[in-house]
């Protein structure tokens, strides 16, 4: 007999090819008017919108579960229980962790890294050791190292960028020496766009002793994340970049960092038992979430990774590229329009100034004929300062975006130029 005619093992189900039409009916507020206009959503590296997946999962979360976790014997307080759990090892997954203890649930990134900051840097580091960032992050990776230095006399370092935004990795490895105790840098700019070489960032780092801290805000929703690859010490994410609520966000830490660490924050969950000499304090990840978590946020996150998996990810990534390199294009010849940001490894974001215009005004503008884009410095005023600006305007992009998104934008733009000049 023919073994393979009939044997075959079934195949499994292959995501559907990445199609932006279907993609975007599966988010409802796509469909929605500003301004009596269709609405444009060019504002993603802020926050992204929400499949209907979500939005079910945390309804449905509050209709059918909601009870506090980890106390209750009773049945509801254990399904939350499960479906908080359950999250965590869906993030495990999707960063390809090893181990779901790895997984701290937090506010998002700004908490993560202030997680990081307030614990491991302020427990290890000693005065004069130093910190290394970019001159392009985010000031929540900026603002919680110079708290610090403050408190506990550690130096912060910042490496410089080029004018196409780039981190200058020659300057870099120049500042990176035996006190540098940790380097701290964003995988994605989220004023620029510029991706940053940060596997090569951590070997480098490693090599030099120093721990790793990847601020992932603006990269968990344009690539696929593994930290076992990366091999950094620490990453965070917010889950509201990720398709997911706000209020959530994850920070990933090895684990025997994370034993190791003191805890940040004292209360309820993260303590195994009180009295009024001694506080023996609870296992990781636990150690790290004092209080009521954010249930539904947790919910709401594994449903936005779950939804992801429905997708073709490298083709959504793909498409978004695309636009990136349209929508370059098409800024390349826009009279008096100068981008910010050229680095030749970017992801979803034109930044750019229109020569004798506002961003502001033009974000306005933009706004009126249903267009959503920012406008100003992005919390990332180092970086403005750097190009010698008060701020720019920025539009950002995800995979539901599509080229008639883009049309829309030049063509609002176009009318806001000449509206103002
Ligand atoms: N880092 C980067 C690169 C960001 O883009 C952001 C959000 N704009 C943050 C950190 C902070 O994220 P959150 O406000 O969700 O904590």
């Amino acid at each position: 007999m023919n073994a393979t005619a009939h044997q075959t093992a079934p195949q499994p189900v292959a995501p559907a090819a990445f199609d932006v039409a279907r993609v975007r009916a599966d988010f409802p507020i796509l469909a929605t008017q500003i301004h009596g206009k269709p609405l444009v959503y060019l504002d993603n590296a802020a926050t992204t919108q929400k499949p209907q997946r979500v939005i079910d999962a945390v309804s449905h979360y509050y209709e059918a579960t909601n009870a506090n976790v980890h106390r209750g014997v009773h049945t509801l307080s254990q399904r939350a229980t499960d479906e908080f759990e359950g999250a965590r090892e869906a993030v495990r997954q999707f960063l390809n962790a090893a181990d779901a203890r790895e997984i701290v649930f937090t506010r998002g990134t700004t908490e993560s890294i202030n997680l990081v900051a307030q614990s491991y840097a302020r427990e290890f580091l000693s005065p004069g050791d130093e910190i290394l960032i970019g001159a392009a992050e985010h000031h929540a990776n900026i603002v919680p190292w110079q708290m610090l230095a403050k408190s506990r006399g550690t130096v912060l370092k910042v490496a410089p960028i080029n004018d196409a935004g780039e981190l200058d990795m020659a300057a870099f490895e120049r500042l990176l020496t035996p006190r540098t105790k940790l380097v701290a840098i964003g995988h994605v700019s989220n004023a620029l766009g510029t991706i940053n070489p940060v596997a090569r960032i951590t070997a480098l780092a490693h090599a030099a002793g120093a721990k790793v801290l990847i601020d992932g805000a603006q990269s968990v929703a344009h690539a696929n994340i593994d930290v076992r690859a990366l091999d950094c010490d620490f990453f965070a994410f917010s889950g509201h970049k990720l398709f997911a609520p706000t209020g959530i966000g994850v920070l990933y830490a090895k684990a025997d960092l994370l034993e190791m660490m003191p805890p940040w924050q004292g209360g309820g969950d993260m303590i195994k038992t009180v009295s009024f000499e001694h506080t023996e304090y609870n296992d990781i990840p636990y150690k790290f979430e004092a209080g009521t978590p954010h249930i539904a946020g947790a919910v709401g996150l594994k449903a936005a990774i779950d939804y992801l998996q429905t997708l073709d990810f490298a083709g959504a990534v793909a498409h978004e590229h695309r636009l990136l390199e349209a929508a370059t294009r098409a800024a390349g010849t826009f009279p008096g329009l100068r981008p910010i940001g050229t680095a030749r490894e970017k992801a979803g974001v034109l930044s750019f100034v229109i020569e004798g215009l506002h961003p502001q005004d033009l974000g306005v503008l933009l706004d009126s004929q249903g267009v959503a884009i920012r406008t100003g410095h992005h919390c990332a005023m180092p970086v403005m300062q750097y190009y010698g600006l008060a701020g720019t305007a920025r539009a950002s992009f995800a995979f539901y975006n599509t080229q008639d998104d883009l049309d829309r934008f030049f063509k609002a733009l176009e009318k806001a130029r000449d509206i103002l000049s």
